[in-house]
């Protein structure tokens, strides 16, 4: 394989997951081929991720990659989870945190723990029987104020116990050793035998 497509139109993303994956293959953007995103109508980061990387398989005749990720909060019961990128109804990264803030108002320090998760799915055309599905996970605390300018979404509420700062205080190629998306990666990279 010496090319694949990723099935996001975040930009972002494309360029941390490149770096993660290395120069042997090229990711392309959905991007090139339509502007029209799949439907997330999955009920776990598994799902989604597999739906999203036929879908783009499909309108690109490549193989696809995709990532389906977000934050799971151990006393929200898993929450905002496969919901986290329009936890407060598509008003974007500001407006989640801020409702994440007030969802834990009054819970002590102990009781906000919360993992990053990332699930990559790589499947090598749309019908394809056997997906390979890697998956990442960070454990972290959500803070009780914003920090740090780095990053991007719940970033600057998830305090890294490793570091002792949180992950918005991590330059990029610190959060890339670390990060839920770097384990995936790490994960799929050994499958690949890359
Ligand atoms: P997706 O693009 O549907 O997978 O949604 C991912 C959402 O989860 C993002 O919009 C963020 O809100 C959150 N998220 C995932 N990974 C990270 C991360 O590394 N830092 C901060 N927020 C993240």
């Amino acid at each position: 394989m010496k090319e694949l497509v990723l099935a996001s139109h975040n930009q972002g993303k494309l360029k941390e997951l490149q770096a993660l994956l290395g120069q042997q293959i090229n990711i392309r953007s959905i991007g090139e081929f339509t502007s029209i995103e799949a439907e997330e109508t999955g009920l776990s980061f598994i799902e989604n991720a597999i739906l999203k990387a036929r879908y783009a398989a499909k309108i690109s005749g490549l193989p696809a990659l995709a990532d389906d990720s977000g934050l799971a909060v151990d006393y929200l019961g898993g929450a905002p989870g496969i919901y986290s990128a329009r936890y407060a109804d598509g008003q974007g990264d500001a407006a989640n945190n801020a409702k994440l803030l007030k969802a834990l108002e009054g819970v002590a320090s102990s009781q906000r723990t919360a993992q990053f998760v990332c699930v990559l799915a790589l499947v090598q055309h749309a019908d394809d029987p056997l997906p390979i599905i890697c998956e990442g996970l960070w454990q972290g605390q959500i803070l009780q104020a914003a920090k740090g300018e780095h990053g991007f979404g719940y970033d600057p509420l998830f305090w890294v116990p490793e570091t002792q700062c949180s992950s918005a205080e991590l330059t990029p190629e610190q959060k890339n050793q670390l990060s839920h998306r770097a384990r995936a990666m790490q994960l799929l990279k050994k499958r690949l035998a890359l």
